[in-house]
């Protein structure tokens, strides 16, 4: 295994072991916050549609907008100033405090000060910077790095946090609760900011027309340090300008909501600087107020830092519209686990940020952890903007494997896959990416490829050369595939003229090479309805490559499945999925790789095996011809992330209660399997970490003993990891021909027929 796969791996570990509980209990806290703060909004989706609309409006007209916020501001009496890059604000900013012979400037939370590292540069001019966010404040005192862009201490215990603090303060006595550690520090920092002589703050939105800036916090931090100190700085990227202040109201509703799952924050301020309120003088107590000065100053520091460049980047572009809420953080099952110490780059953390630090850092950057990202697409669902942000991960994934350097192999790999990538792709991507290919000569040359696959001398030579961890097992592959079986039984025993509708059924790699039971159950499924199946010739999706970020081979795949899909889709066949993330890719992902008509035409036509039951029931089809649950038919049911994301899984549940079974449901957001992730050396602790959470559900007094179903491929071999048993499709539990099952210890459902 090579020394970078190597210390990854022992990074992750590292993590997991000394922050992955705190950040854990908090992410989740803030998910589940979300769900139930969303749940009560009658018209999110409008929310969501119409806070988009802004910030797509805004960044089309950013130019022009700059411009604008830049009279205003300076017709308010303040300065603006439009700053190329992290060094040209940073000579700015102190020519600033210089100006105002500062000893301390105290500032809030800003994550565009963290992207310009201004502290450190005005700490060697001598000034003493004093972040007054608490979490903040935390880690200038342990002298770490944020883990969250929303709660940047959330790897932090409040035992740690106690220790932190009585290592730095002459305490009289230990702070132990929150209430204790958040007064003394609500003291001290009060003290701090009132001797300051700059505050600087950052800006969650500003409006152009009025030069508003809306500051959301859960401290109030923000507004002393804005009106505090008689200088005040502000400094946001250029992103965060929106025409007027009736836009910014979508944004108060979905900040916190989206964020921390709080109907409000504590503040929002909103601030017109420079305030023509006095100048606040502690040491000067009996001065009336109407006699003091109210001589202000406001410098708006704008950041371009590439962000310009950005909005000039079809893909990169979306990036603009985040409006920092971390609902994509803490969504995400890995950084759930591992935390932005892991999932981060210079500044950003986070699904999105492998966006901003490609944007504003480099590729480089976001390269240290773009691969946490799964493509499990969970959120796509959370982002309060809509933003595609597995796509922003696709793309620089591809951007940086063409980046890679050529390997003096790369002609023997190229030779042998039919992939569209140049030379100097990771080898294990390249190797996960042709996945057909491999299951293609597995299948032909099984059982010997099963032997070989099971030898301890050829795994530990896999996880030397491509990095695949010898603890997972490998999928066994079949010597008859599901298409050979089809064609052998003489294809479908439902005449077509007769038929009540007539299906494709896709063989995805996995059932037509690997499982090839779970797709002899489900043309049986569809035949005891009444319907005609076809199994033709179809190539793989372009998943495979596409979680890769091979978006070339990803794109010639999409062609192809549309060619060979395309006669049936014109003679009203309807396409069945059995594999959701094949289904994600014909209903989501294919909008950016086929002709929008193509993908229009697919889309629809497209349905995931289980909605497609529930139709033909919901239409009049016969539930007696499916296998039916009785007393004993208990089932735990994890559903797919991208199924989920896709609205589908209710669908599953549905069905299965209407035929008469017994459904539990985990909530967990993802398996950690998620295709390829959990197999690969570096991250599988980290898959199996992420699993424990769906362990410990379907281990519980009510869901131990129930018969264990997932929709996925990849949940399946997670679950038979995590559990010692066997998952099983969906589909296979309503197969009319399987054999009964009485005890749900269950090695097998499989039918016998
Ligand atoms: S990408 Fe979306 S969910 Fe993530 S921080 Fe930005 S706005 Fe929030």
């Amino acid at each position: 295994m090579s020394d970078a796969r190597r210390s990854k791996a022992a990074h992750i570990r590292h993590l997991l072991e000394t922050e992955g509980d705190a950040v854990a209990a908090n992410t989740r806290g803030f998910n589940q916050g979300r769900y139930d703060a969303v749940a009560d909004l009658e018209d999110y989706e409008e929310l969501k549609r119409e806070a988009r609309g802004i910030k797509e409006a805004a960044i089309e007209r950013l130019p022009e907008l700059v411009e604008e916020v830049t009279e205003t501001v300076e017709e308010n009496g303040g300065t603006v100033y439009l700053a190329e890059d992290a060094a040209d604000a940073n000579r700015y900013i102190r020519e600033v405090v210089a100006d105002c012979d500062a000893d301390r400037l105290v500032k809030s939370k800003s994550m565009t000060s963290e992207e310009i590292e201004v502290n450190d540069t005005l700490e060697r001019d001598g000034v003493d910077v004093v972040e007054t966010d608490l979490g903040e404040w935390v880690l200038q005192l342990a002298d770490e790095a944020p883990s969250h862009i929303v709660a940047p201490a959330i790897h932090k215990s409040r035992e740690e946090i106690a220790r932190l603090f009585e290592h730095w303060f002459d305490l009289e006595e230990p702070l132990e609760t929150a209430e204790e550690l958040t007064a003394f520090a609500s003291d001290r920092l009060g003290e701090l900011i009132a001797d300051a002589d700059v505050g600087m703050t950052g800006a969650n939105f500003i409006s152009a027309d009025s030069g508003t800036l809306m500051l959301v916090t859960s401290e109030g931090n923000a507004r002393k340090t804005a009106v505090v100190p008689d200088t005040h700085v502000a400094v946001a990227g250029v992103e965060k300008i929106v025409p007027s202040v009736e836009e910014l109201a979508p944004f108060i509703e979905l900040l916190a909501k989206s964020g921390t799952g709080q109907d409000l924050t504590s503040y929002v301020s909103f601030l017109t600087p420079p305030t023509a309120s006095p100048v606040v003088a502690f040491d000067d107590p009996d001065t009336p107020l109407a006699d003091r000065e109210d001589d202000r100053a406001f410098h708006l520091v704008l950041i371009d830092n590439g962000r310009m460049a950005m909005r000039e980047d079809e893909h990169l572009r979306e990036t603009l519209y985040c409006i920092r809420c971390s609902a994509c953080a803490n969504t995400c099952a890995n950084f759930q686990s591992v935390g932005g110490h892991a999932f981060g780059g210079e500044t950003y953390t986070g699904g999105i940020a492998t966006g901003w630090e490609a944007g504003v850092h480099s590729y480089e950057s976001a390269a240290s952890f773009n691969d946490l990202c799964t493509g499990c697409s969970r959120c796509v669902e959370a982002c309060p903007v809509g933003i595609d942000i597995p796509w922003i991960n696709t793309v620089v994934r591809d951007r940086v494997n063409r980046g890679g350097e050529h390997d003096r192999f790369d002609f023997l790999v190229e030779g042998l896959t039919p992939d569209e990538e140049p030379g100097g792709i990771d080898l294990q991507k390249r190797l996960f990416g042709n996945y057909e290919t491999l299951a293609k000569v597995g299948s032909a040359t099984a059982p010997l490829s099963n032997w070989l696959a099971g030898s301890a001398p050829v795994r530990r030579g896999l996880e030397r050369i491509a990095g695949v961890d010898h603890r997972r097992d490998l999928p066994t592959f079949a010597r008859e595939t599901f298409r050979d079986w089809f064609d052998a039984r003489g294809g479908s025993r439902i005449d077509a003229a007769n038929a009540d509708r007539e299906v494709v059924l896709y063989p995805d790699v996995y059932t037509n090479y690997i499982d090839v039971d779970r797709g002899k159950a489900a043309v049986r499924v569809l035949e005891a309805l009444d319907v005609h199946v076809r199994v033709p010739p179809v190539p793989e999706s372009g998943r495979a490559p596409l979680s890769q970020g091979m978006i070339a081979t990803a794109d010639e795949r999409a062609s192809a499945v549309y060619a060979a899909l395309a006669e049936h889709v014109d003679a009203g066949r309807d396409v069945v999925v059995i594999e959701p993330s094949d289904l994600a890719m014909f209903r989501a992902d294919y909008e950016r790789l086929l002709p929008q008509a193509s993908f229009d035409r697919l889309n629809e036509a497209s349905y995931d095996i289980l909605e497609y039951v529930y139709g033909l029931l919901e239409h009049g089809a016969d539930p007696s011809a499916l296998r039916t649950g009785n007393d004993n038919d208990a089932l735990a049911y994890h559903s797919h992330c991208q199924q989920r994301t896709l609205g589908l899984g209710g669908y599953t549940v549905a069905t299965l209660e209407r035929l008469g079974y017994d459904v539990v449901t985990s909530d967990v957001e993802c398996c950690g399997m998620a295709g390829s992730f959990g197999y690969k050396r570096e991250y599988y602790e980290l898959s199996m970490d992420v699993g424990d959470h769906l362990r410990q559900q379907l281990t519980t007094a009510e869901t131990r003993d129930r018969l264990v179903v997932a929709s996925g491929t990849s949940c399946g071999d997670q679950l038979e990891s995590l559990l010692s048993r066997n998952a099983h499709h969906p589909v296979e539990v309503i197969d009319p021909a399987r054999a009964d099952v009485s005890n749900p210890d269950r090695t097998d459902i499989r039918s016998n027929r």
